[in-house]
């Protein structure tokens, strides 16, 4: 790729207002569905315990699906419930046909195994898209559900018609919901990727060779002006809440701003985007659900 020098100050990808736009969307696509088939998208909820942010995070998402004319069924069992009753509660929902999407709020209290809870979900009834089953077709490249902040990371590339087929995509961070994912997503699009984690040697030469630099790490500010190459596009995945109370991200945005083409705000970038995408995938979920082979 053609080196070009960047004296202009980056592009803000305004996330607030792609989440706007694509819940409206859905908005409008999910009472289309209802008018012709009599079916509104449901999603129940599951939150085991009272941790504040996620009953914050519930109570967003919540407020999103009664925006969008969704059903939402809402399950709030104590912080000592047994795996058992968290599983039990997954059946139902399972069984329940008004409910195309199931949830649960993350993390869950220490003594519960997540992982047997997330695999008890179906996984057409997926929508946040961690069932193994829904990863494993991630890797096939043939995805049924996709991860929320993933795919929309993608939204928001797609949405500003940034390139992705054939440029070096760069990945600080491996975890399952966020870095792996998006990593097969890049991949499934043609970008040649790069995974960074804590072991990653010389990081700041590898984070200079990315056309997409993308930092989903936790850690504030760790993404400096001299890691990122002129004119790379800056995604910031990370919200680190400071004692302040303010939001940061993992990219330090003033001086990084003046050496991207694009860039992602923290608050009011990546974040906006994972609740629009999640109403995106149960809307999905309930077309799915009405075609013959996906009942
Ligand atoms: P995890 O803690 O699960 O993963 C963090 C990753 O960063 C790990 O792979 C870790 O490496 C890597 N890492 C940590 N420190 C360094 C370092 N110094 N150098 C290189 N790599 C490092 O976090 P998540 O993926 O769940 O979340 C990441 C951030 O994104 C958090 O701030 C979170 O709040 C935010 N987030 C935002 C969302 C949104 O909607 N905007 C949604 C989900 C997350 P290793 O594997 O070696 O430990």
């Amino acid at each position: 790729m053609e080196e070009e020098f960047y004296c202009a100050m980056a592009v803000i990808i305004d996330g607030k207002k792609i989440a706007q736009d694509i819940r409206q969307e859905v908005k409008e696509e999910a009472t289309r569905l209802r008018v012709k088939t009599g079916t509104a998208p449901g999603l129940g909820v599951i939150l085991v315990g009272d941790d504040p942010a996620s009953k914050i995070y519930l109570r967003h998402k919540e407020n999103a699906c009664k925006d969008a004319g969704f059903l939402s069924r809402e399950f709030r069992l104590p912080r000592d419930s047994s795996e058992n009753e968290v599983l039990a509660t997954i059946q139902e929902l399972n069984h329940d046909e008004s409910i195309h999407g199931i949830l649960v709020q993350l993390p869950l209290p220490r003594h519960l195994n997540t992982a047997n809870i997330i695999e008890a979900i179906a996984p057409q009834k997926d929508v946040d898209g961690f069932h193994p089953y829904n990863l494993g077709r991630l890797f096939t490249g043939n995805p049924y559900h996709m991860a929320c902040t993933p795919i929309g990371i993608l939204e928001l590339l797609d949405r500003h018609a940034i390139a992705i087929e054939g440029r070096d995509a760069v990945i600080v961070g491996r975890s399952t919901i966020v870095g792996k994912p998006l990593a097969l997503l890049l991949l499934n699009r043609h970008a040649t990727v790069t995974i960074c984690h804590t072991r990653t040697r010389h990081l700041p030469e590898i984070t200079k060779r990315a056309d997409i630099l993308i930092a989903a790490v936790g850690k504030p500010e760790m993404i400096s002006a001299d890691m990122v190459r002129d004119g790379a596009v800056v995604i910031d995945v990370g919200i680190n809440r400071m004692e302040d109370g303010r939001l940061i991200g993992d990219v330090a945005f003033s001086e990084v701003l003046e050496k991207a083409s694009y860039i992602t705000p923290v608050p009011g970038g990546v974040g906006p985007m994972t609740i629009a995408m999640l109403l995106a995938n149960t809307l999905n979920a309930a077309v799915l659900s009405l075609e013959p082979l996906n009942p």
